[in-house]
């Protein structure tokens, strides 16, 4: 294992709250930290020793990037592939270019999890209006359609009742235009599960393979965005190890050095139907940083660097809230609350539907 030494300087592609979060979690194990990304004054650049505001494609100043760091991780999945393959040539990048393209794409992510032996909702590849006709005759509405790429908090989505809807939700993925498929298909239609709830599985994997995952989350949404992840999630002990079993086998699969987040459904009979992964610390890991002893971010920072991964050990259970929008303007109870731990990103304008940061909210460790 290729271990760096305190000192040395971690880089991280991308500038949100994940790497914020990231550049903390690095410097505590003594680590500089380099974060490139095209926002000036955002979350991560306010706490990384250095920040490079430029573009992705922006080969000259990746190549300064890159000679300034000595490894890259990222803390988002949607990158450039000729930003990926630039700095793959130039230093070493965790995990590798493999992990974020399968991440990147629906049709790639479900093909993904068929190769690995679990279960997704069933789904058709979607290229124009008349495929999404033909799919809404084996994929039974409900269904909802997804473009395949680049979509994110229920962006790029549209809920199908009835095949007289398939108009409307093309239109509505497609704002009226052409697209494009990028040699693969533009979107996908899945059918809607009527799940009991959703979890996600949080799995960490050393350079020399050792896996780590943390227990499952029960996460809840609203308006199509992560509202608060819940450990111990209400499943039983069988459906748990099998969630943490899908996260370690796709880990493998994927030859990933870093952390891999799996979002599942968990339906009535306790089957578990894969949605999507990404290749990052994850919302629904958030928990970690104060029911853990080790938390998510310093596990993505150990198997960059090197280190070795250790078993979490959660003391507490925990309800993560993300604070969105304007409920960053209410935070006196949690202020006065000693079992709440605020992490806020340092986002000045409080609009709705901004993730602005999240409270831990701790209880006496029950199971
Ligand atoms: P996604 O962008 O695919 O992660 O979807 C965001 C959220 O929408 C999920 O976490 C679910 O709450 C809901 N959702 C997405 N796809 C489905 C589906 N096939 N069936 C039921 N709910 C879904």
């Amino acid at each position: 294992m290729h271990r760096l030494l305190p000192g040395a300087t971690i880089g991280i592609l991308g500038n949100g709250q994940l790497g914020r979060m990231l550049c903390l979690a690095a410097a505590q194990l003594g680590y500089r930290t380099h974060v490139f990304g095209p926002e000036a004054d955002s979350p991560a650049e306010q706490v990384a020793g250095v920040s490079t505001v430029a573009a992705y494609t922006d080969e000259s100043a990746l190549a300064a990037f890159s000679a300034a760091v000595d490894v890259v991780t990222f803390e988002f999945e949607n990158v450039p592939a000729q930003a990926a393959a630039f700095l793959a040539a130039h230093t070493k990048v965790r995990p590798s270019w493999r992990a974020l393209e399968v991440c990147q794409d629906r049709v790639k992510e479900k093909q993904f999890f068929a190769s690995i032996g679990a279960a997704t909702p069933p789904w058709q590849p979607i290229n124009s209006l008349a495929d999404l006709k033909t799919a809404l005759t084996k994929v039974k509405p409900p269904a909802v359609l997804k473009t395949s790429r680049l979509g994110y908090d229920g962006k790029g989505q549209a809920k199908i009742l009835n095949a007289s809807d398939a108009d409307a939700a093309w239109n509505t993925i497609t704002g009226g235009k052409a697209h494009t498929t990028n040699g693969g298909a533009y979107a996908v239609l899945e059918g809607f599960v009527d799940f009991r709830c959703e979890v996600s599985v949080i799995a960490a994997r050393e350079q020399d393979g050792k896996i780590v995952c943390f227990e499952p989350s029960e996460n809840v949404h609203a308006n199509h965005m992560l509202a608060t992840s819940t450990v111990p999630a209400r499943i039983d002990a069988t459906t748990a190890a099998a969630a943490m079993d899908i996260a370690t086998r796709a880990v493998t699969a994927l030859d990933l050095v870093g952390l891999l987040a799996v979002e599942m459904f968990v339906t009535s009979d306790s089957t578990l139907l894969c949605n999507e992964m990404a290749p990052r610390p994850h919302n629904s890991g958030h928990w970690t940083q104060d029911a853990c002893g080790t938390d998510q971010f310093e596990q993505l920072i150990r198997a960059v660097a090197g280190l070795p991964l250790v078993d979490p050990a959660r003391h507490a259970d925990v309800v993560m809230k993300n604070l969105v929008g304007a409920d960053v303007n209410n935070l006196d109870g949690y202020l006065a609350d000693p079992a709440a731990h605020i992490h806020l990103y340092g986002k000045t304008e409080a609009r709705p539907g901004r993730k602005m940061g999240h409270v831990n909210i701790l209880r006496p460790k029950s199971s």
